[in-house]
């Protein structure tokens, strides 16, 4: 099992999707194992996206993740690192296809409503940056036979 960290963007918030983008997690399979409505600081934000801090563009998506709160949750599930990228699609909303989260909500490459983990090592770095030790539950294992076979997980 993997968990993955999704953050759903100010955007998200303000055109009042979350309860659709969520459930397209929940009816996946995937478990929330986390959640909690968070204003990104300046220098978490300097953190989470180091790889585009010398762009021309930074200013401009430090404004777009501060232009309201996010929602940040941990996602649980057998290679959900991958398969949350998946859902969301393509960083241009423009070119994620239809079925995807971007493809289907969004029309731009910034305004693109979800940020994901890419990469394992990435999931766990940032969780330990949005969340604190016990913030991350799991309180719902009853529900892994009906998710997965055995030889799955
Ligand atoms: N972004 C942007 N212009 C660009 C590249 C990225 O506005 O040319 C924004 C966009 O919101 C994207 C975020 O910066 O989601 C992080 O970029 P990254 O390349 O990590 O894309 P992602 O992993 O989100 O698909
Ligand atoms: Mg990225």
């Amino acid at each position: 099992m993997q968990v993955t960290l999704v953050i759903l963007k100010p955007s998200a918030v303000q055109r009042g999707i979350l309860g659709e983008v969520i459930s397209r997690f929940e009816k996946k399979g995937i478990q929330i194992v986390g959640m909690k409505m968070v204003r990104l600081s300046d220098e978490t934000l300097a953190e989470h996206y180091a790889h585009l801090l010398h762009k021309p563009f930074y200013g401009r998506i430090k404004d777009s993740m501060q232009a309201g709160p996010c929602i940040v949750m941990a996602l649980k599930g057998v290679d959900v690192v991958n398969i949350v990228r998946k859902l969301t699609g393509v960083t241009n909303g423009r070119e994620a296809l239809p079925g995807t989260i971007r493809g289907d909500y969004s029309m731009s490459v910034q305004e693109n409503i979800v940020h994901a983990s890419d990469s394992l090592e990435t999931a766990e770095i940032e969780l330990k940056r949005f969340f604190n030790p016990g913030e991350i539950v799991d309180d719902s294992p009853h529900l892994i036979p009906f998710l997965y076979a055995p030889d799955e997980l």
